[in-house]
């Protein structure tokens, strides 16, 4: 189940999210101040969104909204801002929110957007941590990979590898770009520890690395993950 964590204090409009929510399949947990928020996320470590309402009797959906961020980057963000709160929109996207839904919204309206930001972070395999391509299953939560439910022991630079070309499936990938994302652009080595790398990748992941199939060569330019 996908859940989502809801921080509405008002009650009727909690249960408008909730009920709409769980009708486009999604599980809602419940909080009605900053507190609760914190320790419902605290019980449920697999919550990927977060709805968070802006006036509450504690501290504002603004700082809950930071310090969900400063915990986890990769948590997906909406506010439920009144209309009023123009300028309150501005500011909430600014302390790291991915989106917005202005009060009164429909039930197609919140879903719409909820759907939107899941489909953002990658589809349904965030609210597992995992990404799932072929025969291989990327666990980003533990940093593991498994082929036909076989663990593949990789390095933490294999992994980041392995990530990268998960999340860019048919597209190729120049060394250079491998190379920024993946040791840092302040890395002064040579472009060649990318092909050093790939090659101990494909002895690990390929059924026959004299042959690769999932990371193929594009010449001249770098490589391209694909099925
Ligand atoms: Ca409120």
């Amino acid at each position: 189940m996908k859940k989502i964590l809801v921080l509405e204090d008002e009650a009727s409009i909690r249960s408008f999210v909730v009920i709409n929510l769980k009708r486009a399949g999604y599980e809602p947990i419940e909080a009605e101040t900053g507190a609760q928020a914190f320790e419902r996320i605290k019980e449920n470590p697999d919550i990927r969104v977060a709805l968070l309402d802006i006036m509450l009797p504690d501290i504002d959906g603004f700082e809950v909204c930071r310090r969900i961020r400063a915990a986890d980057p990769h948590m997906g963000i909406i506010m439920l801002t009144a209309r009023t709160q123009e300028m309150d929109k501005v500011t909430g996207l600014m302390t790291g929110a991915d989106d917005y839904v202005t009060k009164p919204f429909s039930p197609a309206e919140l879903t719409a957007r909820v759907d939107a930001l899941y489909r953002r972070m990658g589809g349904e395999h965030f609210d597992s941590g995992e990404m799932v391509q072929g025969p291989f299953k990327l666990n980003t939560r533990n940093r593991t990979l498994e082929k036909n439910g076989v663990r593949i022991k990789l390095t933490q630079v294999e992994y980041s590898i392995m990530k990268m070309f998960m999340d860019n499936p048919g597209k190729a990938l120049s060394r250079e770009d491998i190379l920024n994302t993946v040791w840092g652009r302040d890395y002064f080595g040579e472009l060649k520890i990318v092909d050093v790398n790939i090659r101990r990748l494909r002895i690990k992941i390929e059924d026959d690395s004299t042959n690769p199939t999932y990371i193929t060569t594009v010449w001249g330019y770098g490589y391209k993950w694909g099925l």
